[in-house]
């Protein structure tokens, strides 16, 4: 046997491990009965450390490093997979067992206390431990690279190849285009909300709308399954398997329906990988970044536009009646993309939305490159979100304790959300030279819009990097100018005509 066929056939245990830790989590979120998690968790653990063991095995180590020396000798393909292989063994590697285990330990804790600092608006109680996430977060980035700025180590974590120049650039552009222009459109917008927005939809028919967009978009459920969560989310394990879940709130119709949306647009993305990659490192979309391009470009470009609703409307009104008795399609494309001040990211609109993100990215970049301590932080986040957004945050819940992100030590993870959103815009313009987006969807031939992503993106998984797919979709490196045309394209027509 090879090395790589050895390489392989480890790699087939991983993945058997993985199927039942995966199978078992989606379980976990959506009908698992509460009293089987004490149980549940320490079978879990023990499947875990196995699959722990087999991925820092000396075999394991020796077959990746020796194959990483011979990768010349492979093909492209193979040669991916011991590169994705040996910077994920480096990753885990090179930091010391007890620290590791340390550190999973003061996750879980920093977790559970943040939910209580956050109930009880105290964020003197989460500090001490936000301030040792960050401690350990340097400590292990040191032990990985001698690099003097360890945010761009934490960035490439969640976004191969973005580093603090190339964020800069983007939260220059957006801090200097668009923060204006969000002022201007806020300043304009009508006071009072549509009422229809918040009257009470019948779970039940949110429920049949939600299946019914599952075929609007031909999600396949021979390979896929819908089922509800607290918070919505998509699970896969290769492309013959990918689930959802959605969540219905009675009183936010579009709850259910832009989160069904979104989470399609990752779903769809994983069905149309290339199925050769199935059994390889490589299957799965190509980043953070790149995932959530596919998902807001499906919710927001695609699934808020006119053209969508002009045909699906008249639906959504056969199974709310009263609900949306007196609106019209004006009424409701104008309700969908309704611009707001909000304290809260996860309910921020389409527009103001990359603020939320701006102001966690500067926070982030200033405390692992310039050193802000942790006690500067509400007042800071407090300032930022004032002048962006000219609001004053009353609570640490509607501030500095929101996200659960920075309890679970992900420092760089925020950014990618705003990355994706404006990655979308560049595909999106390059989109509608090569076939008649508006058109299709007034056809209700999403089947065609899924398709051109799958040939340009979708099919390759993870085998290109970030920006070798925007390259090869777009013919250019990532541009954030196409985002802020978009946004301004969409929103002057929607607040300021
Ligand atoms: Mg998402």
């Amino acid at each position: 046997m090879s090395d790589f066929e050895r390489f392989k056939e480890i790699q087939k245990k991983q993945k058997a491990y993985a199927l039942v830790l995966g199978v078992t989590n989606w379980d976990s979120h959506t009908e698992a009965p509460k009293e089987c998690f004490p149980y549940r968790s320490e079978m879990l653990s023990i499947i875990s450390g196995e699959s722990f063991s087999l991925s820092t095995s000396e075999e394991y180590k020796t077959l990746v490093n020796d194959l990483m020396n011979q990768r010349e000798e492979l093909n492209d393909y193979q040669r991916k997979e011991i590169e994705k292989a040996k910077k994920n063994l480096d990753k885990i590697d090179k930091i010391p067992k007890s620290e590791y285990i340390e550190y999973v330990r003061l996750q879980t804790m920093a977790q559970r206390v943040w939910e209580e600092a956050r109930e009880e608006e105290d964020f003197n109680k989460f500090k001490p431990y936000l301030e040792k996430l960050i401690s350990y977060q340097k400590k292990m980035v040191a032990y990985r690279s001698d690099t003097d700025t360890p945010y761009n180590v934490l960035l490439d974590d969640f976004e191969e190849g973005m580093d603090m120049e190339k964020y800069d650039a983007f939260f220059t552009t957006i801090k200097e285009d668009l923060v204006p222009f969000v002022k201007e459109v806020l300043a304009k917008k009508p006071k009072e909300t549509p009422a229809f927005i918040h009257k009470s939809y019948p779970v039940e028919n949110q429920r049949k709308f939600v299946e019914y967009l599952l075929d609007v978009f031909h999600y396949n459920l021979d390979r896929g399954l819908l089922k509800e969560s607290v918070h919505p989310f998509t699970w896969n394990t290769h492309s013959k398997d990918v689930r959802l879940t959605v969540r219905y709130l009675k009183d936010y119709v579009f709850s259910s329906i832009f989160a069904a949306i979104h989470e399609l647009g990752h779903a769809l993305y994983e069905q149309q990988v290339d199925e050769m990659f199935d059994m390889t490192n490589l299957k799965s979309g190509a980043s953070m970044g790149i995932h959530e391009s596919q998902s807001r470009f499906y919710e927001n470009i695609l699934g808020r536009s006119k053209a969508f609703w002009e045909v699906h409307f008249p639906k959504l009104k056969t199974m709310f009646p009263d609900q949306l008795k007196d609106v019209t399609l004006e009424d409701f494309y104008k309700g969908i993309n309704w611009v707001d001040e909000t304290f809260i990211r996860v309910e921020a609109d389409e527009l103001t939305y990359p603020l939320h993100i701006l102001l966690r990215y500067e926070l982030e970049r200033a405390i692992f490159n310039d050193g802000l301590s942790v006690e500067d932080l509400p007042a800071m986040w407090n300032d930022k979100i004032k002048s962006y957004l000219n609001i004053d945050v009353d609570k640490p819940s509607n501030g500095i304790l929101q996200d659960v992100h920075w309890s679970g030590g992900m420092f760089g993870y925020f950014p990618t959300y705003a990355l994706g959103s404006a990655y979308a815009a560049q595909i999106y313009y390059t989109m509608i030279e090569d076939i008649d987006f508006e058109a299709l969807i007034k056809a209700n031939k999403i089947d065609k819009i899924n398709t051109w992503l799958k040939e340009k993106i979708h099919c390759f998984g993870s085998s290109l990097k970030p920006e070798e797919i925007l390259v090869k979709v777009t013919g250019e490196a990532f541009d954030p100018s196409y985002y802020i045309r978009y946004l301004k394209e969409k929103y002057s027509k929607l607040y300021l005509e």
